[in-house]
């Protein structure tokens, strides 16, 4: 038996997906497979997936675009584990973002980039429960086995788990754990997807050792674009200079031990002008828009700023990305998130794409309560520009998803020639099929944002659940 099936008696379909699913898995060939919701493919994958990775030392990270979608992998780990796992070394676990897992709660309203900044320099600094972890449980193999134990239920609850955690930083502690001890990990998209995230996470967790499985894969076009693009209010630039002002003492005082007074206060002074000057060249390609949204390059700003009588180029741009960071720094030092910070990252990318046809840059203009707001804008166009490396670099990945055009879909995130796809069909006749519409109502909610309208919805579809003859899957 090529898989961990945990109960009675696989179905036809779910036979289909588990084979499916091995034998990619053994010719090292990515899959793509669309399924009918309600069919199992959850516990398919995984059957043939969990096996398939313990009996050659892989990790299967499984990802999920929401965290909702995390329960359910987990309680099919955990039958399979109960049924299969005899002598009791399979282990598996499930990470959410560092911010949530963060002690301090406080941090929690803060963009990702700035609070992950504001991490980094804590642990360098005074994060005790960062000092507690790594004096206590950093390479310490048995405690930090015996604090998590193989009770893979205390992952359902992320947030009792991280509170139970005492003096230790969760985030680290759970991520070590997984490292060191696990075959299976639930996880968010943004891990293997976020630029800022998955360097980090990839010097870890070894992706040429790991089968990765995209959960709804029909979210990861847009969810791939959306990470490599960035959006910004052409306000940023006298926010920046705000925080320049204020923080341009602390700026001296540091810098004065590489170079003299004059020297410092000519590189403040110039950026302050590059600012200027980068606002003044936004300013006028919004006032002579004929549209609300208008595209724009480098050599377009280069073009308007020389014949404003300044000059912006590479070199003026690299300069300020090197003052703007320092200056993010020290700002991010006492206040939770900086603009400096912001527009150093959109500079910098504004550098790299320009040649890059998969990008399109543009400002776009829109009204709110009368007034007129402008945002500078990077839009990657190529949802394949972050996956590649994902397919690159993974010892292979599966897809899976009720909803997917396989074609089009392999085709836009550039698989492979030889990736394995399969359209599973749908188990149940037409009339057995009813589609049940419910106007202007949000699916994904939690206990928390639960409503009196989510409560009447689930009653009328109990009313009518409980008035059809047989069994009902929803
Ligand atoms: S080390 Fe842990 S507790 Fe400390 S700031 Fe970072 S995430 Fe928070």
């Amino acid at each position: 038996m090529d898989y961990w099936f945990p109960y009675k008696n696989p179905r036809k379909y779910q036979e289909r997906m588990m084979d499916l699913i091995y034998d990619s898995l053994l010719q090292r060939k990515h899959c793509i497979m669309r399924a009918p919701t309600g069919i199992g493919k959850t516990i398919s994958v995984l059957s043939s997936a969990l096996k398939f990775a313990k009996e050659r030392g892989l990790k299967i990270l499984y990802l999920t675009n929401k965290t909702s979608g995390q329960i359910q992998p987990l309680k099919e780990f955990n039958e399979i584990k109960k049924k299969f796992d005899n002598n009791n070394s399979l282990m598996g676990g499930r990470i959410i973002s560092k911010k949530d897992l963060c002690k301090f709660k406080k941090l929690k309203d803060l963009d990702t980039e700035s609070f992950y900044n504001i991490c980094k320099r804590s642990k360098k600094k005074e994060c005790k429960f960062y000092k507690r972890f790594k004096k206590d449980l950093f390479k310490k193999p048995k405690k930090l086995k015996s604090l998590f134990g193989d009770d893979i239920t205390k992952f359902l609850d992320m947030f009792e788990l991280r509170d139970e955690m005492g003096d230790y930083c969760p985030y680290y502690s759970i991520k070590t754990y997984l490292k060191d001890y696990a075959d299976f990990i639930v996880l968010d998209y943004n891990y293997v997807l976020s630029p800022h995230i998955r360097k980090g996470f990839f010097e870890i967790f070894d992706p040429s050792k790991s089968i990765v499985i995209f959960d709804e894969c029909h979210s990861l076009p847009e969810k791939c674009q959306q990470l490599s693009s960035v959006r910004l209010s052409s306000s940023v630039f006298l926010a920046c200079m705000d925080e320049i002002d204020e923080h341009r003492e602390e700026y001296t005082n540091e810098k004065l031990s590489e170079k003299g007074e004059d020297q410092i206060d000519q590189e403040v002074d110039e950026t302050i002008q590059f600012l200027d000057s980068f606002q003044r060249v936004i300013e006028y390609i919004v006032d002579s828009r004929r549209k609300n949204e208008v595209p724009f390059n480098l050599e377009k700003i280069q073009g308007i700023s020389k014949r404003m009588g300044f000059e912006i180029n590479r070199r003026g741009i690299g300069y300020a990305v090197d003052v703007l960071t320092y200056f993010s720094e020290i700002v991010l030092e006492e206040k939770r998130r900086s603009r400096c910070f912001s527009l150093a990252n959109f500079l910098k990318l504004l550098l790299e794409v320009q040649e890059d046809q998969r990008f399109i840059q543009f400002v776009n203009i829109k009204k709110y309560n009368d007034r007129f707001f402008s945002y500078l804008n990077i839009h990657c166009l190529d949802p394949s520009y972050l996956f590649k490396e994902i397919l690159d670099s993974s010892y292979t990945v599966i897809g899976f998803s009720g909803t997917l055009f396989l074609d089009e879909f392999k085709k836009i995130m550039e698989f492979p020639e030889d990736t394995v796809t399969e359209s599973i069909p749908n188990p149940f006749s037409e009339d057995q099929r009813k589609v049940l519409v419910f106007p202007k109502q949000y699916a994904n909610f939690t206990l928390k944002t639960r409503n009196e309208d989510v409560d009447f919805k689930a009653n009328q579809l109990t009313k009518i659940i409980n008035s059809m003859k047989g069994n009902v899957l929803v």
